[in-house]
């Protein structure tokens, strides 16, 4: 029996309706690549969406067709997460930090038509505009005053002038919410980049489920400082989120250094952030530095890679911030965990505390996870059998885009190429990617357990532990320190540090200190190139 209950499609331009509707006058402010900040409220924000869709349909974009942006966070490119999508495009954010031959090869595989950028890609653009194949199309997200004298880009158009010239009405057409609605590449440490291609459907579902007060807690009463970028995996979510919730949104545009960061925390009052590790680095430097506070930030979402517990604990014991645990990935659009403690263990000791929040939490309401063992065999939720992660749910992509790579399920599940551990109260924690285990005598060690314990010696700006290879045991850990500056540290003190803190077997057997470690495209460590570096590297104990 069919039930008597509306059928209306799940569309992102609902978002942005929301918003306008019931939050037209809460904030967006953005600090502009000019340097400036820039205020607008939601129904600004809506109306200028709306002619935006406008002129696209006036430059021939197409339902299905793909926009791409080069652009940092900012209300410009917030516009287009509507206009596009809304209108039944699809939108494409490139990675700017990517090397301009895989902006080009991502563009054409994409088959992109039109282009928007900021002005700090202006260099990037003239170097790859007569390379790309399909993009028609180049526009500039900035104001007439703003446009370069003289440029290659054939044809270049102003964001400000297209914006002006679309008609102010314009009502978001309804179609299947099965459409297509934007497009991530994967970073593609190995082989090349595959898109994950999201829906309007999973993607208003992921916002639903990412705002619940267990998973991540967006309300009407945040102000929220998005530093994860627009340009991955759709700031997690958060442009969507925070129309849904009604929430003030802060964009810092391309100012990610602590001191600028902490300047717009404490100037538009936010109470909450999003970020990788190595982002909080510098700002966590910069207020230990200058010895400063957070007067209004209250909560910050860490995920990407894993939070190290130093980390932790400097937010929450020094500056009563509180930590938010995540994982996700490009292929879950990217919420799977969040690391909120049940209402029993909020009553465990601190340290006890801390190690569950080392943790990547649980699998919020939509996502289905299990670990299982190389013969694919489910494995014990016990926290202590450790397996490959392997996930489902209607945020999780079935193939990636244009079937590239083949069939990526296995039964019906996504295999992550996580390793994992999932505990009785359903906490998952990651031992490593199966690509960086380490195999000792056929047993694995977790590089992450051991760089998080590095990371806690206060001479440790940064640590990475990579497989070296090993005459007797194949593989043994290799520990690569970046000091803080001005720190002394020894080999013998580094390795000291570990007594007692894990197994005498899992201990590194050398450690090697760097100037840097490079650092991807996304911001996490590229534990391939350290490899590749350290191939030749003799272990003492060799
Ligand atoms: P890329 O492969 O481009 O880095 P993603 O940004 O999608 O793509 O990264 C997903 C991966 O990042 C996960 O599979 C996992 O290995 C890692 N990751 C994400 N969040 C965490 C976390 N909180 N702790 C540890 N690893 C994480």
């Amino acid at each position: 029996m069919n039930a008597s209950m509306m059928q209306q499609p799940l569309l992102i331009s609902s978002l942005l309706t929301h918003a306008e509707r019931h939050h037209g006058d809460q904030e967006v402010v953005s600090r502009r690549v000019e340097g400036d900040i820039h205020r607008c409220t939601y129904r600004e924000l809506a109306q200028r969406s709306r002619r935006m869709a406008n002129a696209l349909a006036s430059l021939g974009v197409r339902f299905g067709n793909r926009v791409a942006t080069l652009a940092w966070n900012g209300y410009r490119h917030m516009e287009l997460y509507y206009a596009v999508s809304g209108s039944g495009a699809v939108l494409h954010t490139l990675n700017p930090r990517l090397h301009p031959d895989q902006v080009v090869w991502i563009a054409d595989h994409a088959e992109d038509q039109v282009l928007f950028f900021d002005l700090s890609f202006l260099p990037l653009v003239e170097a790859v505009a007569g390379r790309v194949s399909t993009i028609k199309t180049f526009v500039l997200m900035t104001d007439r005053s703003r446009m370069p004298a003289s440029t290659t880009i054939p044809g270049l158009l102003c964001y400000e002038d297209l914006v002006e010239s679309g008609a102010d009405r314009f009502d978001w057409p309804e179609f299947d919410e099965n459409t297509a609605s934007s497009l991530c590449y994967t970073s593609g440490t190995t082989g090349n980049p595959k898109g994950a291609l999201y829906s309007h459907r999973s993607t208003v579902l992921h916002t639903l489920a990412s705002a619940l007060p267990d998973a991540l807690c967006w309300s009407a009463r945040d102000v929220i400082l998005p530093v994860v970028p627009m340009f991955h995996v759709n700031a997690w979510g958060l442009p969507y989120a925070a129309c849904m919730v009604g929430a003030k949104l802060v964009f810092p545009g391309p100012f990610l250094d602590g001191k600028s960061l902490h300047d717009l925390f404490e100037a538009e009052g936010v109470t909450v952030s999003a970020g990788v590790p190595t982002v909080w680095q510098g700002l966590l430097a910069h207020v230990e530095a200058n010895n400063l506070k957070f007067r209004t930030m209250r909560r910050t979402i860490i995920g990407g890679s894993a939070c190290p517990p130093a980390m932790m604990r400097a937010f929450q014991e020094r500056y009563d911030v509180q930590v938010l645990h995540a994982w996700g990935m490009t292929e879950l659009s990217p919420l799977g965990t969040a690391c909120v403690l049940k209402k029993h263990q909020l009553e465990l000791p601190v340290e006890e505390r801390l190690v569950l929040q080392a943790k990547q939490g649980r699998a919020v309401y939509g996502v289905d996870m299990k670990i299982v063992d190389d013969e694919g065999r489910d494995l014990p939720h016990d926290g202590k059998a450790s397996g490959e992660l392997l996930v489902r749910g209607p945020w999780v992509i079935r193939s990636y885009f244009k079937g590239e790579g083949g069939d990526p399920l296995v039964n019906g599940w996504f295999p992550t190429g996580d390793v994992a551990t999932i505990d009785g109260d359903g906490f998952m924690q990651i031992t490593d990617r199966s690509k960086d285990v380490i195999k000792s005598g056929g047993e694995w060690i977790g590089s992450i357990d051991l760089e998080n314990i590095a990371m806690a010696h206060p001479a440790v700006a940064m640590a990475a532990c990579i497989a070296a290879h090993h005459p007797k045991w194949d593989e043994r850990p290799l520990l690569v320190v970046v000091k803080k500056p001005g720190s002394e540290l020894t080999r013998h003190e580094m390795l000291q540090f570990f007594d007692g803190k894990i197994a005498k077997w899992w201990t590194p057997d050398d450690v090697v200190f760097v100037e840097s470690i490079p650092l991807g495209a996304t911001g996490k460590m590229q534990k391939n190139k350290l490899r590749d570096q350290f191939r030749e590297h003799t272990l003492p104990t060799a």
